[in-house]
């Protein structure tokens, strides 16, 4: 019997700034497909508070330092045009997303309706995070941080030192 295909899927998110929640995801999405891209959007409508540049170095550190499925491959790409054509780009099938309260479902449920009637072939797979990782967000860590409390709950180390970094500068 010839191999399986591999199967390539992309994690894409704003990560300003990655988050312990976002490395969950990654950790899980590892065991569903053969090729993980993370892709890292521009995202200016959001103002992100870290350039993409340090986004994607910060997704690249955090990948560094994890302990991922034996066998899989992760990349980490920035992307600036429609999800998508990105998609499509990469050669991926399988767009991953994560899901945190109901108050993301409504988001989500549009969004991987619309990339479905976009592009009919492409399924979008949704993944929980654990317990302790489900509340996380990168707004309220941001929030937290700007406040000088102690975000290292909630993100590695090194994140946490970058949030301190830049909340100094400001
Ligand atoms: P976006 O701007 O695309 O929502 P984010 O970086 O905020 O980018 O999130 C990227 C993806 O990761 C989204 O699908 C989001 O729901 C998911 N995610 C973020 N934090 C968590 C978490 N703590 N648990 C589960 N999924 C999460």
């Amino acid at each position: 019997m010839s191999s399986a295909k591999q199967r390539t899927g992309v994690y894409p998110g704003t990560f300003d700034p990655p988050t312990n929640g976002h490395m969950d995801i990654i950790t899980r999405a590892t065991r569903v497909v053969d090729h993980l891209i993370v892709a890292v959007a521009v995202n200016a409508g959001k103002e992100p508070l870290f350039t993409l540049d340090e986004r994607v170095a910060m997704v690249e550190a955090e990948l560094a330092s994890s302990k991922l499925q034996a066998g899989v491959t992760v990349e980490v790409r920035p992307f600036d045009n429609l999800l998508v054509e990105f998609v499509a780009d990469v050669g991926a099938s399988v767009i991953l997303r994560g899901l945190r309260a109901v108050s993301d479902f409504e988001y989500e449920f549009q969004m991987a309706g619309m990339n479905s009637r976009l592009s009919p072939e492409l399924e979008t797979v949704f993944l929980m995070a654990s317990d302790k990782n489900q509340f996380i967000s990168s707004r309220f860590v941001k929030e937290i941080g700007r406040l000088g409390g102690d975000v290292r709950h909630f993100v590695s180390a090194q994140v946490a030192a970058r949030l301190d970094q830049r909340f100094d500068d400001e």
